[in-house]
């Protein structure tokens, strides 16, 4: 795949810089982008619009099968379309993150989404950003990071976006929230959120967002990207 680009897997914990740092590097390296959680977020939505719980794998299943979802750049912007709706705003509330969170626990809803998440990465140069994509998506993946950071800075993050989107929560609720997810994203019993044995691990509390892509574009590069 070398003359087309690598695969770049970037997993990590909620809050931890992933979308920002994924797409700055997709940017730099002209790479597809596919944004995981935000499949996995549309699931929740959906499943809420269709008025199907979280954990009703009956329904679950087929939902994920027929899931029309697309990734499409507008004005630096990764939009998020699902079935022709652009619901790039409607995947990011605070529910819709617990249910992610919630169908993400399902192996059925897993599964479901391995062949997709491969697909849109198209079999060439890609960056994903998610939990699981240097262990399960692409565990053959030639650049696997995995970035983390401590969780008060997460949550400060995660509520300085809230806010910056009209969405005031206390700052306590946010990392009350962020680590109720934590633990279901790093509980659970199929693909849990966890390094890679061979990621390279990047602690961005006290790192820039220009420092944490340019370590990553070093890797990549080194990696024959
Ligand atoms: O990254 P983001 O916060 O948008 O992900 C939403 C949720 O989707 C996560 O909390 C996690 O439970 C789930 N997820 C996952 N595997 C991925 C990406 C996201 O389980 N590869």
């Amino acid at each position: 795949m070398t003359s087309q680009g690598i695969t770049v897997a970037i997993d990590g914990p909620a809050g931890a810089g992933k979308s920002t740092v994924a797409k700055r590097v997709a940017e730099s390296l002209q790479y597809t982008l596919v944004d995981t959680g935000a499949i996995y977020r549309a699931v929740a939505l959906l499943a809420d619009e269709r008025g199907i719980a979280w954990d009703d794998d009956a329904a679950l299943g087929p939902l994920v099968l027929g899931l029309d979802i697309n990734f499409r750049f507008d004005n630096g912007k990764n939009h998020v379309w699902l079935a022709g709706r652009d619901v790039t705003e409607a995947i990011r509330t605070p529910r819709i993150s617990l249910g992610a969170s919630s169908v993400s626990a399902r192996p059925i809803v897993r599964d479901g989404l391995l062949a997709l998440q491969r697909r849109l990465a198209g079999g060439r140069g890609a960056v994903l950003e998610g939990r699981d994509i240097g262990t399960v998506v692409f565990p053959e993946a030639p650049v696997k990071i995995y970035l983390d950071a401590s969780d008060e800075e997460r949550a400060r993050r995660r509520h300085r976006e809230l806010l910056a989107k009209g969405q005031p929560l206390a700052f306590e609720q946010v990392l009350a929230e962020q680590r109720q997810r934590d633990a279901q994203d790093q509980n659970r019993a199929v693909a849990p959120l966890k390094p890679a044995a061979d990621a390279v691990r990047l602690d961005c509390t006290q790192l820039s967002i220009d420092e944490v892509v340019a370590a990553i574009l070093t890797v990549v590069r080194k990696r024959g990207g």
